[in-house]
């Protein structure tokens, strides 16, 4: 889908990825690390220590299915509206921290006024989601790669919108041109969809 080099940007950081063998949390450890790995805090049952993943590997494969799923016409429009969502509470914040920064002497304007037009750009990006000559996988690709890369907790809020938990499983390495890992178990979100369309899932 794509081939620039995911970076470690602790995408999951807003879901709770659990052991599939004693169902304890898993942490990206050492933290801090440059490479860390998921890993079971409980390690309740034999299995645990081998249930153990690249964090790396780990947010690509679930990057790789989050693309996937976003590029279904049926959650297009769910995701937009989460999307906006999310815009909107940033908005919100921000109005109020504007609010707050009036109130205190020496915040340069142009610093605010950058913010502002950061959101207002972002909302404008937002927008194309639904234009349908624009919205396609291979743009989906370039906005993760990029937009969204510049980001990060924009990826977080969006895996936090796809998955109520992801659980690792002990088992071998897929094959290289594998669409699914058996090692990783997603437990996708249904979408609050009003047309009664089919949410993200469904895909194994
Ligand atoms: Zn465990």
């Amino acid at each position: 889908m794509s081939d620039s080099v995911q970076q470690w940007d602790d995408i999951l950081a807003d879901l709770l990825v659990e052991c599939g063998h004693c169902h304890g949390p898993m942490s990206p450890l050492p933290a801090g690390a440059a490479e860390p790995a998921y890993e079971c805090l409980q390690k309740a049952h034999d299995k645990c220590t081998q249930a153990t993943m690249p964090a790396l590997e780990l947010e690509d494969y679930v990057a790789h299915q989050v693309l996937g799923e976003m590029a279904k016409p049926a959650v297009a429009d769910a995701l937009t509206q989460a999307l906006l969502t999310m815009v909107e509470t940033d908005l919100s914040t921000l109005t109020e921290d504007l609010a707050t920064r009036d109130a205190l002497d020496g915040v340069p304007a142009e610093q605010i006024e950058a913010r502002r037009r950061e959101l207002h750009a972002e909302r404008r990006t937002l927008n194309r989601f639904m234009d349908e000559d624009t919205f396609s996988p291979r743009w989906l690709a370039e906005w993760w790669d990029h937009r969204a890369a510049e980001a990060p907790h924009r990826k977080r809020q969006l895996c936090a919108s796809f998955f109520t938990r992801i659980e690792l499983l002990a088992g071998p390495a897929p094959e290289p041109d594998a669409l699914y890992d058996d090692r990783v178990v997603l437990h996708w979100k249904t979408w609050d969809d009003p047309a009664g369309g089919t949410g993200p899932g469904g895909t194994q």
